[in-house]
This record gives C-alpha cells, sequence and structure tokens, in this order.
C-alpha cells in the first residue's frame, strides 16, 4: 500500500521531507520566477512542467525508450528516475514503478477534470512531472504506474555517464 495507505495523506509532516535528510521543510530548493521559467523552457516544456499539461500519448520522445540511463528533471536537473525501473505499460507515456528514491519527487491529490489521481512533481523545483497509478495490475514490484510525460524528463545514458568508456580492443 505505501504512499496510498498512509503515506502521502495521511502523513504529511514526517513524509514529505523523510529520505532527504537535510532538505529544509519547504518544498522545494530550486525557485524561480514564472518569467524564469518561461524563457529556460520550451513552450510545450513550460506548458506540462510549470502548468500540468499533459503531451499526447505516444508523442512523447521517451515513452518507448529501453535505453540504459538516468531520467532527470527537464526543469532542474534532479534525477528522478532510472531506466531500471522503467517499464512498458503501453500507456503512450514513460512508465515507472518507483522513483529513484524516496524524497525526489512530492505527490498532490489533484481531482481535477472529474478524476480521482496523484499528481507526481519533482521534489526539488515543483515543477509537474505526471502522475502515479496503483493496482492497474502491471506484473512489476510494486503495482504502481508513475506516468510521466517525456518532456518532464532529459535522459542521461549510461554510455555518457561512464567514465572509461569504449576501451579499444586489441
Ligand atoms: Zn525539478
Amino acid at each position: 500500500m505505501s504512499i496510498f495507505g498512509n503515506g502521502i495523506f495521511g502523513n504529511k509532516a514526517t513524509g514529505m521531507v523523510a529520505g532527504d535528510g537535510q532538505g529544509s521543510a519547504h518544498t522545494g530548493t530550486v525557485e524561480k520566477s514564472d518569467a524564469q521559467w518561461r524563457e529556460e523552457l520550451t513552450p510545450e516544456e513550460y506548458h506540462v512542467l510549470r502548468q500540468a499539461g499533459t503531451e499526447r500519448p505516444y508523442t512523447g520522445e521517451y515513452w518507448d525508450t529501453h535505453t540504459a540511463g538516468v531520467y532527470q528533471c527537464r526543469a532542474c536537473g534532479t534525477e528522478l528516475f532510472t531506466s531500471n525501473e522503467k517499464f512498458d505499460s503501453h500507456c503512450g507515456w514513460p512508465s515507472f514503478w518507483a522513483p529513484l528514491a524516496e524524497g525526489k519527487v512530492r505527490y498532490i491529490h489533484d481531482r481535477t477534470l472529474g478524476m480521482d489521481r496523484i499528481e507526481v512533481r519533482c521534489a526539488s523545483c515543483d515543477s509537474h512531472l505526471g502522475h502515479v497509478f496503483e493496482g492497474e495490475g502491471y506484473g512489476t514490484p510494486t503495482d504502481q504506474r508513475y506516468c510521466i510525460n517525456s518532456v518532464s524528463l532529459r535522459l542521461v545514458t549510461s554510455e555518457n555517464a561512464t567514465p572509461g568508456k569504449a576501451e579499444p580492443q586489441p
């Protein structure tokens, strides 16, 4: 049951900052004005990240990506998800069964559009990422699906992150 049972709604005070030790009780560490975000992000990124928009399914660059690597927040660069937790949900958006670590993302009860959902935001800059669903029957360790917009993420591949890559073979 994890976050749905009691974590995020019943126990907010301890849930928010658990895990990341030194952070203040304030939600974000990255704070920029709306004008700054508008300047730094593309219109599509701004719409999704700062206005909680949703990219159209099967149009984002990562929904069908299997490349190994780490997915960072497109807005602030915080590492949020990894390819290890990514799975094929066939829903048209990148799907993960868990974040890289608790504390990387925060959750907000979202009742817009006549639905009862849990919004997922970057804990560092408070940008909108997507929603998380549970109990859909996917064969993953958590039975949760973090349904995240591609445009909210930036994939940094393992290849780029590895220091000693491409050693020439004799
Ligand atoms: Zn962020």
